[in-house]
């Protein structure tokens, strides 16, 4: 069967109107057309990140995020708390490895969150940590990160609030300034309802602060040259034109629903697919408190093989949804259920996973 929905972390489907603005021609990248429209977007991502600071668009995806805050805040031999509940977490603690950069880990069990209380005795154990490498969201076990109350245990102890944001920003509650977050980057192929291409990074003037006194080396990551460049509309490089057409119409419809209604239809549609999973008898693999509105990490019932499942939401009902990864490979799956996502969508996969369980009911 024909994959006919897409219900997968991302990327996530794309809404009409986002698929007509990318059909428009290109136009000179450094003219003023192009200026006066970049200057409007930068500004509107500035009041979805609720920041009195700046946000900045390159050409990139989440990863590039994980490089992106580090070389431009940090120098080589700094030591970093990388807190790691999940293969996301794990991921980017290794390329702060790759860096040089002395990685403190704050190991917490997958499938729970990391709270103040797990990061707060490694900050008093290490006082000299620069900056604290956080996942809001953790796709990879379904967890929402409790992020709002850890900038100011962070900020208390001198160092700087870096945010992996990919699957959370523009789907979940960010209010930067008053959650005291440094830095955040997001990914346009997730709750932006864009296709792959864009890495969206949020920066608070202490992390500007601390690009002065950075001293790794970048180039086409530096985000003073990107911040320069804004300032007259420009990209340092050719703005890749189509997304940023299409980051557009995504703004315009995160506004016309707003951002608290956003945030609200993510957190009913979270509910209505755990209620709906666990009925069946999956059962979920996040502490309940902390299950993310984005994405839903289920165990299948007993009897059931997590991949199995995948394969006949794939073969069978043409739908789309991905397996675990990393240590949870085989052994999970995940429901995608940020950006263009509605009730009907999810009361057909969970119809189609009620078949899957039948199916092994009748075998
Ligand atoms: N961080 C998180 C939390 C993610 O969910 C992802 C991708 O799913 C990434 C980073 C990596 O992003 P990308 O695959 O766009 O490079």
């Amino acid at each position: 069967m024909r994959v006919t929905d897409l219900r997968i972390a991302g990327p996530t489907p794309i809404p009409p109107a986002v698929m007509q603005a990318m059909q428009r021609p290109m136009i000179y990248h450094r003219g003023n057309t192009f200026r006066v429209f970049f200057k409007r977007l930068l500004q509107r991502l500035v009041q979805i990140h609720q920041t009195e600071g700046s946000v900045l668009v390159l050409p990139g995806t989440g990863s590039a995020g994980w490089e992106i805050a580090l070389v431009n805040t940090l120098s080589p031999g700094d030591r970093v708390l990388a807190v790691v509940n999940g293969d996301f977490g794990a991921r980017w603690a290794r390329v702060a490895e790759r860096f040089g950069l002395e990685v403190v880990r704050v190991e917490v069990p997958w499938g729970y969150a990391a709270t103040v209380e797990h990061v707060r005795p490694a900050l008093e154990a290490h006082p000299d940590v620069k900056a604290v490498l956080y996942t809001y969201n953790e796709t990879s076990t379904g967890v929402a990160n409790p992020l709002a109350e850890m900038g100011d245990l962070v900020r208390r102890h001198g160092a700087l609030l870096l945010v992996d944001g990919v699957s959370a920003v523009a789907g979940m509650p960010l209010e930067m300034d008053a959650w005291g977050v440094d830095l955040v980057f997001s990914g346009s192929q997730k709750a932006w309802m864009c296709p792959p291409g864009l890495v969206i990074v949020g920066v608070g003037p202490r992390a500007w602060g601390a690009t002065k006194a950075a001293r790794f080396p970048r180039a086409f990551w530096d985000l003073r040259e990107y911040r320069e460049q804004a300032e007259t509309g420009d990209m340092p490089s050719t703005a890749p034109l189509t997304l940023l057409y299409a980051l557009e119409a995504a703004c315009d419809l995160i506004e016309a629903e707003g951002l608290e209604r956003v945030f609200a239809r993510h957190r009913a549609l979270a509910e209505l697919v755990r209620s709906g999973a666990t009925e069946l008898g999956f059962r979920l693999f996040a502490d309940p408190s902390f299950a993310s509105p984005t994405v839903t990490a289920l165990l299948p019932p007993e009897g059931l093989d997590a991949d199995t499942v995948v394969q006949g939401l794939r073969t069978r009902h043409g739908i789309e949804v991905n397996a675990g990864q990393g240590r949870l490979r085989g052994k999970i799956l995940r429901i995608g259920h940020m950006g263009w996502v509605h009730e009907p969508e999810l009361r057909r996969v969970l119809a189609a996973l009620g078949d899957i369980t039948a199916l092994r009911g009748g075998a």
